[in-house]
């Protein structure tokens, strides 16, 4: 572990020369999708007592801002937009001139905040959907409506946001989806994303993870039956590998097992309720709660000494699963 001096900000580089400069905010772990393959059964809502102010995520943000140099800020959940302080927080997070502000979200109330979503000055969203069989769609979220997902996608690109789609392939359940969401995805301009089944929460004990997990080559095989593409540059911090299809569009593989992007990962996570996660593979966190309340400089300095240890937790080669559920520590 050592520390660069970078605009007169002191960061933390371990030996890999990773740091922090993505930070994922969950606004609440509550959702209102129950899907398969995130939680076990029915739904899982947390006491909103619990959670953090959309003003504290706001002074968190701030305070790793300038003690992490974090400079890209991804809301998720839980599903961000079922909060009431999302727009609040929204506006809080998008006026700390970040360099990029996103949204991860299942869509459902995408129809109700479109147009705070617009006027926030949001440039991108990514929003998760496994399917476009609307009872399979119900099968696997076990809630929600297809069609409102949809609409909800047309209104951000009215917008003129920038949409991704992430779907997470599985056998037998929805590798049947694999191209017809790739047309849906190419005919619009939106880049869908690949992602490989993680070995999180309940499929760490559970048969399922094995017989669903469904493998990047899978992937690509499933999709060279019908296009020809080539991989393409992304940046290095990138999660996602990238693919394109001469002239129709690009999709990525967020190859978690395949092509596990440890080496290279700046993510960092806070929690809704306040603890910070240096590694989505390690149950391991910090509550940082107590020392929003303290003036800037003592804040800055508790900080500090939780990030070294975050940074340290993280891995160094593969994604080894943890029995963390995603919609908890902000997927
Ligand atoms: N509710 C929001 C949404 O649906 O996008 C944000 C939170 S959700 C946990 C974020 C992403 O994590 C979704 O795209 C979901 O499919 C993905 N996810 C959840 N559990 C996963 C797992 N075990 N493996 C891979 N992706 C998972």
């Amino acid at each position: 572990m050592q520390e660069i001096t970078n605009d007169q900000q002191h960061l933390i580089v371990d030996r890999l020369g990773r740091r922090f400069r993505n930070l994922r905010l969950s606004l609440t772990a509550a959702c209102n999708y129950a899907c398969t393959y995130c939680v076990p059964d029915g739904k899982r809502l947390q006491a909103a007592a619990y959670e953090l102010s959309g003003e504290e995520i706001v002074r968190a943000t701030r305070l790793l801002i300038a003690t992490a140099g974090i400079d890209k800020v991804r809301i998720t959940g839980g599903e961000p937009l079922l909060s009431p302080k999302f727009p609040a927080t929204l506006q809080g997070i998008m006026d700390l001139g970040l360099t990029d502000v996103s949204l991860t979200t299942n869509g459902q109330l995408l129809p109700r905040y479109a147009q705070n979503i617009i006027d926030s000055g949001m440039k991108r969203i990514n929003v998760s959907l496994d399917t476009l069989d609307r009872e399979h769609f119900r099968a696997i979220a076990r809630s929600g409506d297809l069609n409102t997902v949809l609409h909800g996608i047309e209104l951000m690109q009215a917008g003129g946001l920038k949409v991704k789609i992430n779907m997470v392939p599985m056998h037998h359940v929805n590798d049947d989806q694999i191209l017809p969401l790739l047309d849906y995805a190419l005919e619009r301009g939106i880049e869908l994303r690949f992602i490989e089944l993680m070995n999180m929460g309940h499929l760490q004990a559970s048969p399922a993870y094995q017989r669903e997990f469904f493998s990047m080559e899978s992937i690509l095989e499933r999709i060279a039956s019908r296009y020809s593409f080539s991989r393409t540059d992304a940046p290095f911090d990138s999660t996602a590998v990238r693919y394109e299809i001469p002239q129709k569009g690009t999709f990525g593989v967020i190859a978690n097992e395949s092509e596990p992007f440890c080496r290279n990962c700046t993510r960092l996570r806070l929690s809704s309720n306040g603890a910070l996660y240096g590694c989505l593979s390690n149950a391991r966190s910090s509550d940082i709660r107590s020392l929003l309340a303290l003036p800037d400089e003592q804040a800055q300095a508790e900080l500090h000494q939780v990030l070294l240890g975050a940074l340290a937790d993280k891995q160094s080669e593969n994604f080894q699963g943890e029995v963390t559920v995603m919609k908890f520590i902000g997927g």
